[in-house]
C-alpha cells in the first residue's frame, strides 16, 4: 500500500480518517504498523473541547505495533515482526534533563518533530515511522490489545516512584479509573497497604479486584476521618490523586501522616479550575511533600513493557471496549462517556 489511514481530531467532537503517502524511512528510523492505540483520558479531553489545543489534532500516544521495517542507524536489536510498545516522547539525550534522569520533560522535544509527519503523537494511524529510541519491545508474545496500555502503566510507575513508598507503608489512591486501578495494582506489588477513596459503588468494588485493602465512600462521611480512623489515627505515607476537585486537596493533606508525600497524577480542566488553597505550615511543620507527575521517563517505559509482559498487573481488566479504526468517530463518542474505562481502537 502506498498510503495509509490516519485519524485527526478536526474539532470538538469530530475525528476524521485522512490519506498520508507512505513515510519513506530515515536511516534512524523504525516502521510500525500499528495494532491498537487506546484513548487516553487526553485525548479524550481535546475531543470534548477541554482542553486548550489548535485543531486539527493528530492524538493516539498508547501504542501497541508490530516492526515492519529498521533504519540501517538503528542500534537496537528490534527486527520485522517483533511485538512493541511505542513511547511518543522525543527525547534529544542531550539537554539537562534528558541526562538528569527527567528525560520525560525533555527541553527540545518540540523541535525535534520530523517535517512531514503528523503533528502529534499520531498513534491512531495505520503505520508509524517513530525514532528507533521510542520503540520497546516486548521480551514475549503478550495480547496485542491490552499491550496498548503499556504507557498508562509507565506513567504510574513513574507516579508511584515519586513517594518513595516502603513495604507495610499506608497509601491512599484517590478516584479508581483507569489510573487509579493501575495505582492500585502498583501500590499492592509494592507490598503497601491501600486505600481506595472512590464514588462510584462499582468502582470501588472494581478496587477491590486490583487489591485494594480499604475501600472509602467519599459521599458516607468526612473522607478525613475514614481515613483516620482506617489508619489508627497515622494518617497515610503517601496520597495519590488520580481524580477528584481541586477543594479535595487541603482535606488530604489532613490526613498526611508526618512526612508524606502528595503526588498529584491528575490534571484540572473545565469550569472547577485548578486553584485552591492548602496550609502551608501543615507541610512546613509536617514535612509533607507535594509534587506533580507529568509522561513517563524512558526507565519508566521499560519496566512497565516488563510488567505488562510478565502478567503481573490487571490491565486487560481495563480495556471495555474495542472498535475497529473504521468506526474510531464511535469508538471516541464511546470513550467520554462519563464512567467509562479504556476504549481500544483496533487497525488491523
Ligand atoms: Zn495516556
Ligand atoms: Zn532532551
Amino acid at each position: 500500500m502506498n498510503t495509509y489511514k490516519v485519524a485527526k481530531i478536526v474539532g470538538p467532537g469530530k475525528v476524521e480518517l485522512e490519506d498520508w503517502e507512505k513515510p519513506v524511512l530515515r536511516d534512524d528510523e523504525i516502521l510500525v504498523k500499528v495494532i491498537a492505540c487506546a484513548i487516553c483520558t487526553s485525548d479524550q479531553g481535546v475531543f470534548r473541547g477541554e482542553r486548550e489545543s489548535s485543531y486539527p489534532v493528530y492524538a493516539g500516544h498508547e501504542i501497541s505495533a508490530v516492526v515492519q521495517e529498521v533504519g540501517p542507524a538503528v542500534v537496537s536489536s528490534v527486527k520485522p515482526g517483533d511485538h512493541v510498545a511505542v513511547s511518543r516522547i522525543n527525547r534529544c539525550e542531550q539537554c539537562v534533563n534528558c541526562r538528569k534522569y527527567t528525560d520525560n520533560r525533555c527541553l527540545n522535544s518540540r523541535k525535534l518533530h520530523r517535517p512531514g509527519r503528523p503533528a502529534g503523537p499520531g498513534g491512531f494511524a495505520e503505520l508509524m515511522a517513530v525514532p528507533g529510541y521510542q520503540v520497546f519491545k516486548f521480551p514475549r508474545e503478550i495480547d496485542r490489545i491490552t499491550a496498548s496500555l503499556t504507557e498508562p502503566v509507565a506513567c504510574c510507575i513513574s507516579s508511584v516512584d515519586k513517594a518513595n513508598v516502603q513495604p507495610g507503608d499506608d497509601v491512599l489512591v484517590v478516584g479508581a479509573g483507569v489510573m487509579g486501578l493501575i495505582h492500585t495494582n502498583l501500590l499492592t506489588l509494592k507490598g503497601t497497604r491501600v486505600l481506595v477513596s472512590e464514588v462510584a459503588a462499582e468502582r470501588r468494588r472494581l478496587a477491590q479486584d486490583f487489591g485494594a485493602d480499604v475501600v472509602l465512600d467519599p459521599t458516607g462521611g468526612a473522607l478525613a476521618d475514614q481515613i483516620s480512623q482506617a489508619t489508627g489515627g497515622k494518617g497515610v505515607e503517601a496520597v495519590f490523586v488520580t481524580g477528584g476537585t481541586p477543594g479535595l486537596l487541603a482535606d488530604l493533606m489532613a490526613v498526611c501522616a508526618t512526612g508524606a508525600t502528595m503526588v498529584i497524577y491528575t490534571s484540572y480542566h473545565g469550569e472547577k479550575g485548578s486553584k485552591t488553597e492548602v496550609d502551608l505550615n501543615r507541610i512546613h511543620y509536617n514535612e509533607i511533600k507535594l509534587v506533580g507527575t507529568i509522561s513517563p521517563r524512558k526507565y519508566d517505559f521499560q519496566r512497565a513493557v516488563a510488567l505488562v509482559a510478565n502478567g503481573r498487573l490487571r490491565v486487560s481488566q481495563l480495556v471495555e471496549k474495542v472498535f475497529p479504526f473504521s468506526r474510531i468517530q464511535d469508538a471516541f463518542e464511546y470513550a467520554t462517556r462519563p464512567g467509562a474505562y479504556r476504549v481500544v481502537v483496533r487497525m488491523e
